[in-house]
């Protein structure tokens, strides 16, 4: 069957821009500003100012952007970074790319962030940093995990990669922590044309070691003061992003209100939980994710009906081949292990369309008898 509702519409999203993104194109080529430059420096100044801290940097890849933080912060062979196991394995990367062990706490089953009760234990004298994720565009309970935080003095790295314009008691998903971390895949809620990704943080001392470190370590032109990476953001990326940062909070109301509809559609549908949004939070619904029994037969019923949903994530970080090594067994976590097998992604993007969400649902109906 043809495919009735797509999982994710990037053209839709695209094609009513296609002129100012082609003069976009011209305006970097006639600059030949393509790494780096005017139009990363003014996109980096736009972010900052929609997120409401002092910086914005750009880089490569949301990945780049958790690995050069954890290294400015120091964190290095030997210590300990703490996340949660329901997320991108970039995040669990990061750690490991800077030499550190990443620990993981289970999460909140209502919201799939960290659970805070759980987050003391799993300190040692070794934790360097925390790394709350804000998964599916909801940020993690913030407060206590800044509190335990600041009690151990470890610093807060937010994972806000799927959580672009989100809002904890009215502050931006990212401005919380010393340093929020952003990916700009094109699928994200903000999403560049190919990899970017970003860094915000209120502290000078971290944007500067940043800035060096996303340049091969230059702390002037041909003079390295540390080891570095290339992982500066493209000239075309930063324009584009401009370009849809400016619609960024329309689109998160259009997926908002499509989440309010889901919500109505689903009230009724027996067997399903749904997304529960926290009273203090602003969800940017990056993925409107409910929970079902027998969810990959589901998944396969739906699709051969024409609509796709995806999985955020089938495995678990910890159960992944990779992360073998670390002796984490089935069992470890056991919400984030249920959650696992039973997440469905359902289509959201901000140009869905009511009767395609009615189409989703009515399918999900069917698919959940047979
Ligand atoms: C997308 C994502 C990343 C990685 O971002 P890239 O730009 O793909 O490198 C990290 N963490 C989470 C939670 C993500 O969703």
């Amino acid at each position: 069957m043809d495919v009735q509702v797509p999982f994710v519409d990037l053209r839709s999203q695209h094609e009513p821009l296609m002129p100012q993104l082609l003069e976009a194109f011209r305006q970097v080529t006639e600059a030949s500003a393509f790494a780096g430059g005017p139009f990363v420096a003014r996109f980096e100044a736009e972010f900052a100012a929609f997120c409401r801290t002092r910086f914005a940097l750009g880089v490569g890849s949301g990945t780049d952007a958790l690995w050069l933080s954890l290294l400015a912060l120091g964190v290095g062979p030997g210590d300990e970074v703490i996340t949660t196991p329901n997320s991108f394995m970039a995040t669990a990367e990061a750690i490991s790319l800077c030499g550190a062990r990443p620990v993981f706490v289970d999460v909140d089953e209502r919201t799939y962030t960290m659970d805070p009760a759980q987050l003391e234990a799993a300190i040692t004298l070794r934790t360097q940093a925390i790394i709350p994720v804000h998964i599916f565009g909801q940020m993690a309970d913030l407060d206590p995990i800044l509190a335990i935080g600041r009690r151990y003095g470890t610093p807060v790295v937010e994972d806000a990669c799927q959580a672009h314009g989100a809002e904890y008691k009215g502050r931006r998903a990212g401005s919380l922590g010393v340093a929020g971390c952003f990916s700009f895949y094109p699928g994200k809620n903000l999403g560049a044309f190919g990899e970017a990704g970003g860094v915000i943080t209120d502290e000078s001392e971290l944007r500067t070691k940043i800035q060096m470190l996303r340049d091969h370590g230059q702390a002037a032109k041909f003079v390295h003061a540390a080891i570095g990476w290339n992982a500066r953001m493209d000239g075309i990326q930063a324009a584009v992003l401009s370009l849809k940062l400016a619609r960024l909070e329309s689109a998160n109301a259009a997926r908002r209100t499509h989440a309010r509809l889901y919500h109505e559609l689903l009230e009724d549908v027996p067997g399903i939980i749904r997304p529960v949004e926290a009273p203090h939070n602003l969800h940017v619904y990056h993925i409107y994710a409910i929970r079902v029994q027998n969810r990959d037969a589901v998944l396969q019923r739906m699709s051969a009906r024409g609509v796709n949903c995806g999985v955020h994530y089938p495995v678990p970080i910890h159960l992944q081949k990779a992360y073998s090594f670390l002796g984490l067994k089935a069992g470890s976590f056991p919400v984030a292990e249920r959650c696992a097998k039973e997440f469905l992604s359902l289509p959201m993007y901000p140009e869905l369309r009511p009767d395609q969400i009615e189409t989703v649902v009515q399918t999900l109906k069917e698919s959940l008898q047979a």
